[in-house]
């Protein structure tokens, strides 16, 4: 177990390889017209959301993946976090499952804006 600020949580994933997406592809293909959102101040770090979700697509990630980023703000917020959620978008069918499993209501439906 890690141990941060806000307790004992899970150890994070690191066998994963960051890959930057092609953007044409992201271009062409239809996007939903509803997301998962997170409210990070809410989260406990609690998994249940990984655990729950039936197609296994969404990931709590070690902050490491972006501490290399080009961005500086990006670089900071690493710093800051204690972990990085990633939903893989493809997979995800909005189920809501995840939202409705979240203990403390950090996980919400909203729509993409401008659909
Ligand atoms: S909405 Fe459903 S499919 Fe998408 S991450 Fe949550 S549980 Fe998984
Ligand atoms: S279920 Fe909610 S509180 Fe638990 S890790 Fe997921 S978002 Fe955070």
């Amino acid at each position: 177990m890690g141990k941060t600020d806000r307790g004992e949580h899970p150890l994070m994933f690191d066998d994963y390889t960051v890959q930057q997406v092609d953007p044409n592809w992201l271009q062409e293909r239809v996007k939903p017209k509803r997301h998962i959102g997170l409210t990070a101040e809410l989260c406990i770090l609690c998994r249940a959301c990984e655990d729950v979700c039936p197609w296994e697509c969404i990931f709590m990630m070690s902050p490491d993946i972006i501490q290399n980023a080009d961005n500086p703000s990006i670089q900071t917020l690493a710093s800051q976090s204690s972990a990085v959620f990633i939903i893989d978008d493809n997979e995800c069918t909005r189920c809501a499952i995840c939202v409705e499993r979240c203990p403390t209501d950090a996980l919400w439906l909203g729509r993409v804006e401008g659909n």
